[in-house]
């Protein structure tokens, strides 16, 4: 039984004598990186705005315990849902290990009318949710904030557990895997404007710098929009989360005034996968600086980043500029449907430097379909041009291509590892002595890992089990010993490639 409580502003703790519904909202990795996504504050606050409910809070790491709630230190079976946002592939093992330190039945079809139902969402689930089908009752295929109150609506009204998983299995937006559909519709919000957002958000009371300091620091997460107005071939986001819907400047200013009188912090961060796609983002950074706030902008597309919106994001405290051109050469660039010219990357790292920005962090893929020795020469090349005559910091991160399903390069297989570790090499090389620079990559075992997960079917979910038992790259190597599944090669079996995509089951997107 855990002790120790982390101290929090706005958590929020019920009478359980009081509520029908016990909800345990669980991010199967730390609590730093969890408390960091909007997601957990808007499902906690929507939640818990409702009487009969109580939601309380499970993370994987860095709490006193992964089985208990960080509110109260409520055993995660005592719940009668827990929901999993699984937003990276290698979470599952996570949620696989909360479920079992939590008392719940890692297989679904162990689960029994005591114990709680068990939702997953997020991107992982939402592109391919069927190398999760063995841990899972019901996923949630689409924005959980349009189906969640219905979820609990049926869990407060039914008398048992079968019973509330054969309606659930009838809303649009969620896949119950026992209740084997032909097809699962995906469902999106046609507006966002007037949908609910987070206003008392909760905010950790640690030192600035804690372990357990969110991301962003303690700020306040706006969200800007959701999806994207573009569409590049390998990006999750812009092929399941379509279309854009960008809230208007005026909701935007109000959802910050009021946050403000409830959430103790100086400090907005907007939060969009591509937040260029509001129009008024100048105005918005700078309004922001204006009432004496701090702000904190994620990665921009460089061809929307002017003068006036630097001069606010640095006077708001920001010192890093991401931009991620994808590709050293902007043929490939093109190739990629990113659409980025290297004059605007150029552009806009000049007017970063003259802003005042001391720091920008590239992101890079390589092993990208068509890619030449050429294009992977063209990144230390864009690097060092960038980086000629000005004395900024430059953090390079390469992350090898992972094929997703559901993009329009899901049936392109991932290099071979030693092709890929080859192509990383390149880049550090040629940029090992480049004063300021500095080179970050992703493990291409890793990326395998990630690849197999998102290209895989229920077979797989034998290899999950086991790599859980272990944990780290040799407990995968295990698993796929042990189950004599091939899970490594998997996301570079061409031919398997071609063959029926395992998340067909998965229908466009109907939008409510
Ligand atoms: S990479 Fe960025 S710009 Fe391209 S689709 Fe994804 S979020 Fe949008």
């Amino acid at each position: 039984m855990p002790t120790a409580r982390i101290r929090e502003f706005n958590a929020v703790i019920k009478d359980i004598r009081k509520v029908d519904v016990l909800f345990g909202y669980c991010y199967p990795s730390t609590y730093r990186v969890g408390m960091t996504g909007l997601a957990t504050h808007i499902f906690y606050s929507m939640l818990n705005a409702r009487e009969d409910t109580s939601c309380e809070r499970y993370f994987r790491y860095d709490v006193p315990s992964p089985g208990h709630s960080v509110e109260t230190a409520r055993p995660l079976h005592d719940n009668h849902i827990v929901g999993f946002s699984l937003t990276y592939e290698e979470n599952i093992l996570g949620m696989i290990q909360m479920l079992d330190f939590g008392g719940v039945p890692v297989l679904a079809r162990d689960r029994e009318d005591k114990h709680p139902i068990v939702l997953a969402g997020g991107p992982v689930v939402n592109s391919n949710p069927e190398p999760y089908v063995d841990f899972v009752d019901a996923f949630v295929i689409g924005e959980g904030d349009l189906v969640l109150h219905d979820i609990i609506d049926i869990v407060r009204e039914s008398i048992s557990r079968e019973g509330a998983l054969e309606k659930i299995a009838l809303l649009k937006g969620i896949y119950v895997p026992a209740a084997n559909p032909s097809s699962v519709t995906r469902l999106i919000m046609k507006d966002i404007d007037s949908v609910f957002h987070p206003t008392a958000q909760i905010v950790p009371d640690v030192p600035v710098g804690a372990k357990l300091e969110p991301v962003f620091g303690k700020s306040f997460l706006l969200e800007v929009a959701r999806g994207c107005g573009h569409s590049c071939k390998f990006c999750l986001v812009g092929h399941i989360c379509q279309p854009r819907r960008v809230r208007s400047i005026g909701r935007l200013k109000e959802i910050i005034e009021i946050g403000l009188q409830e959430t103790p912090v100086r400090k907005i961060a907007l939060i969009a996968s591509s937040i260029g796609d509001l129009k008024e983002l100048e105005d918005l950074a700078d309004w922001i600086v204006t009432q004496d706030l701090q702000i904190s902008a994620p990665s921009l597309r460089a061809d929307i980043v002017t003068e006036g919106l630097l001069a606010s994001l640095v006077a708001g405290g920001q010192r890093t500029l991401t931009i991620a051109p994808e590709t050293g050469s902007e043929s490939l660039r093109s190739a990629m449907g990113k659409g980025l010219s290297d004059d605007a990357i150029e552009n806009a790292v000049s007017l970063a430097a003259q802003a005042g920005y001391k720091a920008i962090k590239l992101y890079f893929i390589v092993g990208l379909p068509g890619e030449t020795d050429e294009d992977v020469e063209a990144i230390p090349e864009m690097v060092k041009r960038l980086s000629s005559g000005r004395r900024l910091r430059i953090s390079v991160g390469i992350n090898p291509f992972i094929p997703k399903a559901q993009t329009r390069l899901q049936r392109n297989a991932q290099p071979p590892i030693e092709v890929i570790r080859y192509k990383i090499r390149t880049v550090e090389r040629d940029l090992r002595n480049v004063p300021r620079v500095n080179v970050e990559s992703l493990d291409p075992r890793n990326a395998r890992i990630q690849a197999a997960l998102s290209l895989g079917d229920r077979s797989i979910g034998k290899v999950i089990r086991r790599a859980a038992s272990y944990d780290g790259l040799s407990g995968w190597r295990r698993a796929e010993k042990e189950t004599n599944i091939p899970f490594f090669s998997l996301a570079n079996d061409v031919q398997r490639l071609q063959g029926t995509l395992p998340w067909s089951i998965i229908k466009k997107a109907k939008i409510a």
